[in-house]
């Protein structure tokens, strides 16, 4: 059978894996397709920060040798993207600041280790919002990424060049990571699927922290099929990351093997994300997917989450608070940017000064006054208390629900400088996605169709660790 060499790049995981098995397709040529279509598009999306076509191309005729030999890893010969706030060994990583600009990753993060490993074909790194504050991925030192389906308007935020990269298929997946809702919100402006994973089940060792209590990698995919072979090779304890959780890593992808039938299952509809001000074409798209749940055999039922106003008000707090500690390290000595002055106050204002950007600057004013003696208890220790109750209120909901079914974003994507002014309208963006990262559970975006040619999303959030039920449920609706 004859493939258009020119268009590999736009199969699935699924599909490329097959054709690589029956030896259809080489992973050559499918990672060639891939830097083809980069050449040819990305000077305009501008979603790649660092392409290393010779590194993937050798790596790519190293994949071809393992599956000659019989090897059937799930990403043998896949080639990606890696959000550029995640450490690749040899290669820049910059999360996208000036003060990581000449940044060498001596190690692989240990996702990247496990997708080398596995075979997966690393082709570059994608452009972000710098040290992933954002929602636009606007706030790159390197200039922003453009939405693929309108390059008028932002791919969203802060993984905007993976979501983009995907979207465009300059990949078969990207990596991202979410700390707030930066893997979904992207993904739900760019019409593709985006898998927040539990708090601690896959590893942030070698992730650039930003908010150490909430960070996640997770993969942006054309499919839940393919987010689930992702998900599947990335998780699982590490001992250089204490914060994984020791559970056995479930075979994801055996979920789409049982049957399409979801009778039995409880779907929550939390009021709290469907207050009357919510866009009522976007309520449609939500209540569409709801209708299909139900046809398939779900039962929807209405259920609160009563504190979920706080979670903007209460991410804002720990959030700073924990970047103000987490760039702290950046101080021009030990890596990045050294620009040499007489005293040593004076290189650290000089460094800092010229290395961050004002969103970064801003969130280190923020979090460095919430954790002073003075206003500890006020703000940093209440928004802890106020965490916890929006944890709990997840904790009830699932006692009632199997899942809460609820919008990614309210709007879709926003044109290119329209609100990046006004940093509190920005922060505005994570009202739905907040609530899952501060409980550390699993959530996913899936598209939900298109509202005037843009596209939007759906998010699924279920309990700890129950990914599985997520892409099972997002399987049936694909
Ligand atoms: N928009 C959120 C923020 O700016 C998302 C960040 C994230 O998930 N990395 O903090």
């Amino acid at each position: 059978m004859f493939y258009n060499y020119m268009n590999l790049n736009e199969l699935t995981i699924k599909e490329a894996r097959q054709k690589l098995d029956q030896g259809e397709i080489s992973a050559v040529a499918l990672t060639q397709a891939c830097l083809d279509q980069i050449k040819k598009i990305d000077s305009r999306l501008h979603a790649c920060l660092l392409v290393n076509e010779i590194d993937a191309l050798q790596e790519a005729r190293v994949a071809d040798q393992r599956i000659k030999a019989g090897d059937k890893s799930d990403l043998l010969g896949i080639p990606y993207l890696c959000k550029d706030i995640i450490m690749t060994k040899g290669w820049r990583t910059t999360a996208a600041s000036k003060i990581l600009e000449n940044y060498i990753a001596p190690y692989d993060a240990t996702v990247v280790r496990k997708l080398r490993e596995a075979g997966a074909i690393l082709l570059g790194k994608t452009n972000l919002d710098e040290f992933a504050h954002g929602a636009s991925t606007e706030n790159s030192a390197y200039g922003p990424t453009k939405n693929p389906w309108d390059e008028t308007r932002v791919p969203g935020g802060s993984s905007g060049g993976s979501a983009a990269a995907v979207a465009a298929n300059l990949c078969l997946f990207a990596l991202g990571s979410d700390t707030g809702g930066s893997i979904r919100q992207p993904a739900s402006f760019c019409g593709i699927f985006g898998l927040k994973p539990s708090y601690g089940r896959v590893s942030r060792s070698g992730l650039l922290s930003m908010t150490s209590s909430t960070d996640v990698i997770g993969p942006l995919t054309k499919t839940a099929y393919d987010a689930a072979l992702v998900l599947k090779t990335i998780a699982g304890q590490d001992d250089l990351d204490a914060t994984t959780t020791p559970e056995a890593v479930e075979h994801y992808d055996q979920v789409f093997k049982s049957d399409q039938n979801l009778q039995g299952l409880k779907i929550g509809l939390p009021k709290e994300y469907f207050l009357k001000e919510l866009d009522p074409l976007v309520k449609e798209k939500i209540m569409a997917v709801a209708k299909k749940l139900e046809m398939a055999g779900a039962k929807l039922i209405d259920i609160s989450l009563p504190h979920t106003q706080y979670g903007i008000p209460v991410y804002y707090i720990v959030t700073p608070c924990e970047i103000s500690s987490n760039l702290a390290r950046f101080d021009g000595v030990g890596w990045g940017l050294s620009h040499i002055t007489k005293d040593l106050q004076e290189f650290y204002k000089t460094n800092r000064g010229v290395g961050f950007g004002p969103e970064a600057k801003r969130r280190i004013m923020l979090g460095t006054y919430a954790l002073s003696a003075g206003y500890y208890d006020a703000y940093y220790k209440k928004a802890q208390q106020v965490r916890t109750l929006i944890r709990e209120d997840f904790i009830q909901a699932f006692r009632q629900v199997d899942l809460i079914l609820t919008p990614t974003s309210p709007h879709t994507a926003f044109k290119i400088g329209q609100q990046v002014d006004d940093p509190l309208a920005m922060y505005l963006e994570d009202i739905f996605v907040t609530g899952a990262s501060l409980a550390g559970l699993p959530a996913l975006s899936l598209p939900a169709g298109l509202i005037n040619n843009l596209p939007i999303g759906a998010q699924l959030i279920a309990p700890r660790l129950q990914e599985g039920i997520i892409l099972k449920v997002a399987g049936v609706l694909e």
